[in-house]
C-alpha cells in the first residue's frame, strides 16, 4: 500500500481544503489528492456569505483569507431596470448576519490550499488523480491514484471524501446517479470597481433579459457576470447589447470594453442532485454533493458548512463511519434542499420573461423596499444561515402576495391588460404550490430525523 491513513479526500478546491482541515483537527491523518486544474482559466466563486467566511476562519484559514486580498461585503444591491429610465435599488445589508468576503477565485483556492501544506495530519499529492475506487465497503476504501510521473498507486483509508467538483467523477465510481440540468451559460469579465454604484455590496442588475451580477473582488476590480441562453458565446452581449441594458451607463461601457478587449471567462450553470451523498465508506461533499445556479453565491458556504457537518458527525459517532455518514447524509438534507430551491427560485423570478414572473419579480421588490424584516428573512435565508423549508416557503407566499398587489395596482393604473393579470394571477399561485409540497415533505422527514436520532441515542445509551 503506498498511503494508509484515515481519510482520502479527492480534489483541493474550496471543500477538499475545508474537508481536510476539519478532519485533520479530529487527529485524522488525510491524504488530499487534487488533479490541479488552471483555476486561472475558471469561472467560479467569488463571493462568500459572511457564514462560509466565519466557517474557513474557524478552520484555520484566516491569514489564508488575508493573503488573497479579500475585500468585505456588507450586503446586496439589488437594481431593478425594469423601467429603464427610473431605476429602483434596494439595499440588502447582512446586519447581524456579519460580512462576507469577496477574492479572485483562483487567489482563494490557492491560498487555502498552501495553507494546508505542512499542517500537522495532512498530506497533499497535487497534480495526481483519483482514477479508480478499487473497494469499498463499511470498513473503509481503496483508491487507485495517478500519479505525475505516470504511475499508479494504490492508498487505503478508513473514509473516502469526494470533493472533486460538480462534475464529480469520483461519484460516478461510487455508482452514485444524478439529476442533470443545464440551465444557462455565465459570462465573466474584469471592470475597475469605481463603476459599481454601491461599493461595499455585491450587486444584482434585473430587468434586462437575464440577471447580470456583479462584485468587487479587490479593491480596484470587480467581476461581472452575465447569464445568457445555454451555448452562446461568452461575447455575445457585444452583438446583443440589449444583455446589458439593466447596468447603470458607466458600467455598461466598461462591461462593453471590456468584453471587446479580454476573452471573458465562462462556465455553463447547471443544477445537478446526487441521488445519495454517501455509500459504504464513501461520502460526497461541495459541488460533487449538489450544485444549482450561482446566482445565491452560495456554493462555498455550502462546501465549508458540509466539512464543519461531516466533522461534527465523526465526532458524534466516534469511529463508525457507516453511522456518521447516515447523520452527515440526514443532517444536510433539510439545508441543501432549501439553498437548492431557493437559488432555483430566484433564478426563475430573475430570468423568466411569463408574466408570473414579471410579476414576481415586481412583488419581491416591493417586500424587500417595505418591509425590513422581510429583508433580513431573505438575508439570512440566502447566506444559508437560515435553512428551515418552511421559511423559505412561506417568504415565498409573502412575495406571492406583493406581487397580488403590485399586479392590482398596475391592473387599476392600466398598465396591464386583464387577461394579462389573470393568467399572472394563476401562474402566481400554481409557482407557490412545489414550494408548499416542499415544506410539507421536510416537515415529514424532519420529524422522522428527530425519531431517528432520538432512537440512535436510546441505542447508545443502552449499550
Ligand atoms: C459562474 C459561477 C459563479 C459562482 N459564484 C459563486 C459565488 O459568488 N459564491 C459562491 O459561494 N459560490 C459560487 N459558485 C459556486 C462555487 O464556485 C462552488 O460551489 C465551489 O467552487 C465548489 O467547490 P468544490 O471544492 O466543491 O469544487 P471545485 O472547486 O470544482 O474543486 C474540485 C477539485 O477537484 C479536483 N479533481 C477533480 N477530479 C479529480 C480527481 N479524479 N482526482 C483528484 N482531483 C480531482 C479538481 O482539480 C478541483 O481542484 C459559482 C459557480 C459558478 C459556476
Amino acid at each position: 500500500m503506498d498511503w494508509q491513513g484515515g481519510a482520502v479526500v479527492v480534489g483541493a478546491g474550496t471543500a477538499g481544503c475545508a474537508v481536510a482541515a476539519a478532519l485533520a483537527s479530529l487527529d485524522l491523518d488525510v491524504l488530499v489528492v487534487d488533479a490541479g486544474m488552471d483555476r486561472t482559466r475558471q469561472l467560479a466563486g467569488e463571493l462568500m456569505h459572511p457564514s462560509g467566511a466565519a466557517d474557513l476562519q474557524a478552520l484555520g484559514f484566516q491569514d489564508a483569507l488575508r493573503a488573497t486580498g479579500a475585500v468585505s461585503v456588507r450586503g446586496f444591491a439589488v437594481v431593478d431596470a425594469t423601467e429603464p429610465s427610473d431605476p429602483s435599488t434596494c439595499l440588502l445589508p447582512y446586519g447581524p448576519l456579519g460580512e462576507g468576503v469577496a477574492m479572485e477565485h483562483s487567489a482563494l483556492v490557492a491560498a487555502l490550499q498552501a495553507s494546508l501544506v505542512g499542517r500537522p495530519h495532512v498530506t497533499v499529492w497535487d497534480a495526481s488523480r483519483v482514477v479508480r475506487v478499487a473497494r469499498n465497503g463499511a470498513d473503509g476504501v481503496e483508491v487507485d491514484v495517478l500519479r505525475p510521473d505516470g504511475t499508479e498507486a494504490r492508498v487505503a483509508a478508513r473514509l473516502l471524501v469526494a470533493a472533486d467538483g460538480r462534475a464529480s467523477r469520483v461519484r460516478g465510481m461510487l455508482g452514485i446517479e444524478e439529476e442533470n440540468v443545464r440551465l444557462s451559460t455565465m459570462s465573466g469579465t474584469l471592470v475597475d470597481a469605481s463603476h459599481l454604484p454601491h461599493p461595499g455590496f455585491g450587486h444584482l442588475f434585473v430587468g434586462g433579459p437575464a440577471p447580470v451580477l456583479a462584485y468587487a473582488i479587490s479593491a480596484d476590480r470587480a467581476r461581472v457576470m452575465m447569464d445568457l441562453p445555454t451555448g452562446a458565446e461568452p461575447t455575445t452581449p457585444l452583438r446583443e447589447p440589449h444583455y446589458l441594458r439593466a447596468l447603470p451607463a458607466g458600467l455598461q461601457a466598461a462591461v462593453t470594453k471590456a468584453l471587446a478587449q479580454d476573452r471573458p471567462l465562462a462556465s455553463a450553470n447547471f443544477t445537478r442532485l446526487p441521488k445519495q451523498v454517501a455509500r459504504g465508506s464513501a461520502v460526497l461533499v461541495g459541488d460533487s454533493a449538489g450544485c444549482c445556479h450561482p446566482l445565491s453565491a452560495s456554493g462555498m458556504a455550502s462546501c465549508t458548512r458540509d466539512a464543519l457537518t461531516l466533522a461534527h458527525v465523526l465526532r458524534e459517532r466516534g469511529g463508525d463511519i457507516p453511522a456518521a455518514l447516515a447523520s452527515y447524509a440526514l443532517v444536510r438534507r433539510g439545508p441543501q434542499r432549501t439553498r437548492l430551491n431557493l437559488a432555483s427560485a430566484l433564478y426563475r423570478c430573475f430570468s423568466e420573461a411569463s408574466p408570473e414572473m414579471t410579476a414576481l419579480r415586481q412583488g419581491i421588490v416591493r417586500y424587500w423596499m417595505r418591509s425590513p424584516a422581510g429583508r433580513d428573512t431573505s438575508m439570512a435565508l440566502l447566506s444559508t444561515r437560515e435553512s428551515r423549508m418552511w421559511v423559505m416557503s412561506f417568504e415565498y407566499a409573502r412575495v406571492v402576495g406583493h406581487s397580488f398587489a403590485a399586479l392590482a395596482r398596475r391592473l387599476l393604473k392600466g398598465a396591464v391588460p386583464l387577461g394579462t393579470a389573470v393568467r399572472a394571477s394563476l401562474g402566481l399561485v400554481r409557482s407557490t404550490l412545489p414550494h408548499v409540497g416542499e415544506a410539507a415533505r421536510a416537515l415529514f422527514e424532519d420529524a422522522g430525523l428527530r425519531r431517528a436520532a432520538a432512537a440512535s441515542g436510546r441505542r447508545s445509551a443502552s449499550a
